[in-house]
């Protein structure tokens, strides 16, 4: 059944429910404006009923032995990989992320978090001996995962996954701007052998679902990525039950070129960074931090890089760009398009009336130069297409205007020879840090330093997000038994 026909509908306990709301919220396509699919605006009853199925499948999943955990979850890689071309484009229909793009970012990069997750969880060392001591990691419990609406299915995919790994049973919150994935993920996992229960989905907004959900005393955990802003109500609603919280949240990521790197190589690697998805991406290189003298340069790799982009309809395999996921969203990048200008910014290419396709969400790419740290477009996170260059003129100066900012989730280094850049990136205060072009690992830890959050995904550190650590203390070293695992 299609998720148009899921109209609302709840995924609870391994069937799927009406929701005790008989409203509906509409999923949009940004290209067409035309709407999608309709998915259930949940209530705090379909939240209590989505736990109360989680909790009541823990005690099953989390004892069944995590080989076979690992067996379901890779069963689930083959059948995402089997619907990969359906699912990207309904990503790409509801994103406005390009097809090609999406079948790489939107579903082939899960496919491969899940399957790297799955090697981690059969590396991750579940028992350890401290002298006569076991030191036994066990599932955390019940887990909210709640998601937004850039990367859909890898966000989701990213903890969920890990959760699932870990033994947890989990309730998941999609963003009701781009729910879908979810919907066939749900399928996925029961096709896969998942346990009834062990994976629900409860659509709806944040002020209610995503509230009785944080709130709640039988959730353990909760997992979220999404604005810092949310992010900050959620540590804070969490603590008052002690709730384990990871937290993935925005960023303004500094792309620092030393003396005698390649600026315009640079220029462009940051500007394929900061605009991929049309700039919605948390870990976007949008600060391009050059010499003073650089700026010529920096600028005219920019403009070029710009002018070969094609913005249209994504599902048109010459289009680069397609539009932002929503009116709200590009009314927000326009007006902080309008703010750069305004403050003092030079327009390179693109700023404020810049011509874009009138029908759908689009906008210009723009890229202004001679920003300041000062000024709102070098701090706050756009979230669209838009690239400030900051010059400087000593090296130090370089590392103090990347690391001036709340957030801290990725940053990069392009110099002249890698120890020197190695050196810089030591400096910089971001969670992931790119050496002379080095891509982000999905074997490796993915997170932010800051107010870009405190949590970490991918890899034995993702997993670990979503266990409890036991010690388990013997009368002696001969008289330790080891539990399962
Ligand atoms: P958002 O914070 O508005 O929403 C994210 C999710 O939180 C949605 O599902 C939303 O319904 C839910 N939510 C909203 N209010 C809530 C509440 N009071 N209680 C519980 N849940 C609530 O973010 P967005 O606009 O969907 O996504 C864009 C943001 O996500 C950007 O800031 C971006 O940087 C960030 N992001 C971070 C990462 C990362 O890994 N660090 C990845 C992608 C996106």
């Amino acid at each position: 059944m299609s998720p148009v026909d899921r109209a609302g509908q709840q995924f609870i306990g391994g069937a799927w429910v009406p929701s005790t709301s008989s409203e509906t919220l509409p999923v949009e396509n940004p290209t067409t404006t035309e709407v999608l699919a309709r998915v259930a605006r949940g209530t705090k009853e379909d939240a209590d009923a989505a736990v109360a199925a989680a909790a009541e499948a823990f005690e099953g999943w989390s004892t069944t032995p995590m080989a076979e955990r690992v067996a379901v979850l890779r069963r689930a890689a083959e059948l995402l990989k089997e619907r990969a071309d359906d699912l990207a484009r309904t990503i790409t229909e509801e994103v406005g992320m390009p097809l090609a793009m999406s079948k790489a970012v939107q579903v082939g990069r899960p496919i491969e978090v899940l399957t790297s997750l799955c090697d981690a969880a059969e590396a991750l060392p579940w028992v350890e001996q401290v002298d006569s001591t076991l030191v036994v990691r066990e599932p955390l419990g019940v887990v909210v995962a709640i998601t937004p609406w850039n990367v859909p299915l890898h966000q989701t995919i990213a903890k969920v996954g890990a959760a699932l790994l870990a033994g947890c049973a989990v309730v998941h919150k999609p963003s009701e701007v781009a729910p879908l994935s979810a919907y066939a993920l749900a399928g996925v996992f029961a096709e896969a052998g998942l346990p009834a229960g062990v994976y629900n989905v409860v659509t709806g907004v944040g002020e209610t679902v995503g509230e009785a959900l944080i709130g709640h005393s039988k959730v353990d955990g909760i997992s979220f990525t999404g604005s810092t802003a949310v992010g900050r109500h959620i540590g804070a609603v969490a603590a008052q039950t002690v709730k384990k919280v990871a937290l993935e949240l925005g960023g303004k990521g500094p792309a620092v070129v030393l003396r005698g790197g390649d600026v315009a190589k640079a220029a462009a690697a940051a500007a394929a960074r900061c605009f991929t998805n049309s700039g919605q991406v948390c870990a976007a290189l949008s600060r391009l931090i050059v010499p003073r003298e650089e700026l010529a340069t920096a600028e005219k790799a920019l403009v070029d890089y710009v002018n070969e982009q094609v913005l249209g309809d994504p599902l048109d395999e010459a289009t680069t760009l397609g539009p932002l996921v929503s009116e709200t969203q590009r009314s927000r990048v326009l007006r902080l398009v309008e703010a750069g200008a305004a403050e003092g910014a030079r327009v390179v290419v693109g700023g404020p009336g810049a011509a874009a396709p009138d029908k759908g969400y689009f906008v210009a790419p723009t890229v202004f130069s001679d920003v300041e740290t000062s000024m709102t477009i070098a701090q706050t996170e756009v979230f669209g297409p838009v690239l400030c260059i900051l010059p400087y003129d000593t090296e130090e100066e370089a590392v103090a205007i990347a690391n001036d900012s709340e957030y801290g989730l990725v940053g990069a280094v392009f110099g002249p020879d890698d120890e020197q850049s190695t050196k810089v990136a030591s400096k910089l205060r971001v969670g992931m840090v790119g050496v002379n072009g080095g891509r982000i690992n999905v074997r490796a830890p993915f997170g932010g330093y800051r107010q870009s959050g405190n949590g970490r995904e991918f890899g034995v550190l993702g997993i670990e997000e979503f266990l409890e650590v036991k010690s388990m203390n013997f009368p002696g070293v001969d008289r330790i038994v080891r539990p399962a695992v």
